[in-house]
């Protein structure tokens, strides 16, 4: 340090270095500000350089990755960075990151869209930096329009709905998935037996087919998503029915829906259908979102831009409409805008929509409904979100890292499997993080117990109102 520049005569240096040149970085604004304000201690003038930044890009037209910080950026375009959060690696990935977003937008988003965007940058009133950036694009394709290569449909979002057709014998029994030298044993390179688990999934199978309910109370690491999915997976495989997971938290929905289950696809030879279900509000709603866009064309609030800025390519891109895969788009900070468009049962006209065919709720919906063949088993499923089962409900209650001191008050009904002549077998999962209250203690140990109930056709996990579509 005693040969390193004053910070003035780095200062200097740096502003003489970068001259009028545009300036790229990742959140770029928090370190011109830095820069602006040491500058300015030394009496110099704000720096008036237009600026890139990567991590305003990527959101617009990176909905999709978890999260928009350089490290996952990075990772998801596969550029090198040795020494993360060294100034030199990270300006230099940076950079290539610029590169890398700027290749991805040219060969995936034609000229009509980024020209919408671009609009919708001036709507946005943000400074200049983003709107140079499209316009930079936008020139560069009406350039090429005509002899350029023509841009492919990028990577879409994930579906809610999955489907396995079965590989083998569907008469697995429980022992033989979670014994020592069971399926999980070979198909699991570092398993480890449970005796927990085994005791665990042995009571879900015995509560499903004595059709009553159970509360279970099991510690971190017992594996108790498996120890009432795969038996959960085997009832409805067996009746034909239909079972309803209601999880407490929508993490912990999704962590069933996108790990454990394609983790059972992969394994199980039991055939199942498995749908992720959500409260209607977290789905756009197709007709109301034409409305807005024509509302946009007309004029809209800087605000409302700046939520369709991080809109508008994830809802090119979605297939299930769920507005909680979009990781660029902040719900509460755009909650007013997000009311306009989402899907509302008050303003929904259901199946006389001019848009249901390509309606997000309804296609769900259908999906659920098909699962079974009577409109009675498909309100059976709402019911059982309404007014759940008991059952298991301790063990998602523990796995949602919820006090100990709340028990869903839930009532105890279910519906009658008779009737059903589906040879579909489904799960559907559904999600409510406002709970009742009650009383219930902590344990690590797997403890069962049973309460008569009697008929338990279809599972429900901590299920409250208002889960249904
Ligand atoms: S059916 Fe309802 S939710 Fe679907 S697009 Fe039409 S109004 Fe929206």
């Amino acid at each position: 340090m005693k040969k390193a520049p004053s910070p003035k005569k780095a200062l200097k240096y740096f502003i003489d270095f970068v001259g009028d040149d545009i300036l790229v970085g990742h959140s770029v604004g928090f370190d011109l500000s830095f820069i602006n304000h040491h500058w300015a201690l030394h009496g110099g003038i704000a720096l008036a350089n237009r600026s890139w930044d990567t991590a305003e890009i990527s959101r617009v037209w990176l909905p999709y990755t978890s999260d928009h910080k350089l490290t996952t950026l990075i990772k998801h375009f596969g550029i090198k960075l040795e020494n993360a959060h060294r100034a030199d690696a990270d300006a230099t990935a940076t950079g290539e990151l610029l590169i890398r977003l700027s290749e991805h937008i040219l060969s995936h988003f034609p000229l009509l869209v980024n020209a919408r965007l671009l609009d919708l940058s001036k709507q946005a009133r943000l400074d200049d930096s983003l709107y140079s950036y499209i316009y930079k694009l936008v020139e560069y394709q009406r350039r090429f329009a005509l002899s350029g290569p023509k841009p492919k449909p990028p990577q879409t979002m994930k579906p809610n709905v999955l489907e396995h057709h079965g590989n083998g014998d569907p008469r697995l029994g429980i022992e033989e998935v979670f014994a020592e030298q069971g399926l999980f044993s070979q198909k699991f390179p570092n398993f480890e037996f449970r005796a927990g688990q085994l005791e665990m999934a042995r009571e879900v199978e015995e509560s499903f087919r004595a059709q009553r309910h159970l509360a279970v109370e099991a510690g971190t690491g017992v594996g108790k998503s498996f120890a009432y999915l795969v038996p959960a997976i085997a009832f409805a495989e067996q009746q034909k029915a239909r079972v309803v997971v209601s999880t407490n938290t929508k993490n912990l929905q999704e962590q069933l829906f996108y790990k454990d289950l394609p983790q059972l696809k992969a394994m199980l030879p039991l055939p199942f259908k498995a749908a992720l279900v959500k409260g209607r509000e977290n789905y756009v709603c197709e007709r109301r979102w034409e409305e807005f866009l024509v509302e946009q064309t007309r004029g809209i609030s800087p605000y409302e831009a700046q939520s369709l800025l991080n809109l508008f390519v994830w809802k090119m891109l979605t297939i299930s409409g769920d507005v909680s895969e979009n990781s660029s788009f902040d719900r509460n900070r755009f909650s007013t805008v997000w009311r306009k468009i989402c899907s509302d049962r008050y303003l929904c006209a259901g199946r006389k929509c001019p848009h249901a065919s390509r309606c997000y709720v309804m296609s769900l919906r259908k999906h659920v409904e098909t699962f079974t063949p009577s409109t009675d088993s498909a309100r059976v499923g709402q019911q059982n979100t309404l007014a759940a089962s008991a059952t298991l409900a301790t063990t998602i209650r523990a796995e949602a890292g919820f006090s100990s001191n709340h028990w869903p008050s839930a009532s105890l009904s279910a519906p009658s499997t008779t009737g059903r002549t589906s040879d579909e077998t489904s799960l559907s999962l559904v999600c409510e993080e406002n709970l009742g209250s009650g009383t219930f203690t902590d344990s690590t140990q797997v403890r069962p117990s049973r309460m008569s109930s009697p008929v338990v056709s279809t599972l429900a996990f901590l299920a409250t109102s208002s889960c249904s579509i």
